[in-house]
């Protein structure tokens, strides 16, 4: 008998014993992030990586000299079976970006560097990932003819799987925004000072990421995201600019978080982290970037709704706004987001949908972004040029 209970009290032993031995590793990988993916947009001037992850991290960076490299190390983590381990890049600014197991629980992904005169990292969620910017020499020597020039950046919201919001008629934001986008390209183009580009010009899907990319390697001399905006509450209406920066408006938040496609709670607990408020005010203060938002955003809210009026519109001014927006971070130009009406609201989406309404928006906010361009100190040398041009004879 007692042998017998011995035997069995020894095999549910054993039996736990395996159980264990099988469920360790299991819950020890749980709670490891896995780095999924390495991505980069290169120009001769700026480079954006981007370290895809499943959750968030814990990292450490250092810089290295002979030969100069960035690394960081990313704690409790793995690095995925089918990621490319070595991407090579030689754009004049970086050589290359490695991956590699470091030890069983830290990832090392090294940024072996080539000519650089900056960098700065940001981390975004949903989904999580490290974002480090690389600024080359290059970046701020900018010839007297580029100068005359005036580059712009437009950047429809959302697109391809991302409808944005959508109205209670069903109409998608995304769609919105690109034709309005479309048509302010096509008022500035009318100028031949104006090079304008369109981070998308049909339905395709571009990470947020993707689009202050495209503006850096563009060299724009201003950012502007077009948005619609939503809320729960169906009479909310009106017309916002925003630029970015730290806020403790619950309404601007619950906005931000909207358009990061983050929960309220991500971004209230964003704004309680104070390295991601350092960095956006390096960021910030960098180039007297926070002052010429704040005139461009209020140049392109005046301007559009004072168009709006003069066309006889009923118009809600919500006026120049600031918030934590992705889309914004990192971008080395002035840039400001619009929310050009709410699609949320049954009388704006029926406007939103005419397209004598969105003409007006965008001879609006084009109007705004003129008077911005026409008003800062490198428009001196386009009169110069102006003047010379037998285009203005
Ligand atoms: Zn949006």
């Amino acid at each position: 008998m007692i042998s017998r209970f011995d035997d069995r009290s020894r095999t549910i032993l054993a039996c736990v014993a395996v159980a264990l031995v099988t469920l360790i590793p299991y819950f020890a990988e749980a709670a490891f992030v896995e780095v999924k993916d390495i991505r980069f947009w290169s120009s001769e001037q700026y480079t954006r990586v981007v370290i895809d992850l499943t959750g968030t991290v814990e990292f450490q960076k250092n810089r290295l000299s002979n030969p100069d490299r960035l690394y960081f190390d990313l704690k409790d983590s793995v690095i995925s079976k089918e990621i490319t381990k070595n991407i090579p890049i030689g754009d004049g600014i970086l050589r290359g970006v490695r991956a590699a197991q470091f030890n069983k629980t830290t990832v090392r992904v090294v940024l072996d560097l080539e000519e650089i005169s900056d960098l700065q990292t940001f981390v975004f969620d949903g989904p999580p990932r490290l974002v480090v910017d690389v600024f080359g020499k290059l970046a701020d020597r900018r010839s007297s003819v580029q100068l005359v020039k005036r580059r712009i950046v437009i950047d429809p919201g959302h697109g391809g799987h991302d409808p944005g919001a959508v109205g209670p008629r069903g109409v998608f934001e995304k769609d919105i925004v690109l034709d309005i986008a479309l048509k302010v390209k096509k008022i500035l183009m009318e100028d031949p000072l104006n090079e304008v580009f369109l981070t998308r010009e049909k339905d395709v899907f571009l990470s947020l990421e993707e689009r202050t990319a495209f503006a850096n390697r563009k060299n724009a001399d201003l950012f502007v995201s077009i948005h619609a905006n939503a809320s729960p509450r169906r009479e909310a209406r009106g017309i916002e600019t925003y630029l970015l920066n730290w806020t403790d408006d619950e309404e601007a938040m619950k906005v931000a978080a909207r358009e990061n496609a983050i929960s309220l709670k991500k971004m209230r607990a964003m704004h309680r982290e104070m390295d991601i408020v350092d960095v956006i005010k390096g960021d910030l203060i960098r180039e007297n970037k926070r002052d010429e938002s704040i005139k461009l955003a209020n140049y392109i809210q005046r301007a559009l709704v004072g168009h709006l009026c003069d066309n006889r519109r009923t118009v809600t001014d919500l006026g120049v706004k600031q918030a934590l927006f992705y889309v914004l971070f990192g971008a080395k130009m002035p840039s400001v987001l619009v929310e050009v009406s709410f699609i949320s609201n049954s009388e704006e989406e029926r406007l939103l949908s005419d397209e004598g309404y969105r003409k007006e928006i965008a001879h609006g906010i084009a109007r705004g972004m003129m008077t911005y361009l026409t008003s800062s100190p490198a428009v001196q040398k386009v009169v110069e040029y102006r003047e010379r041009s037998p285009l203005y004879r």
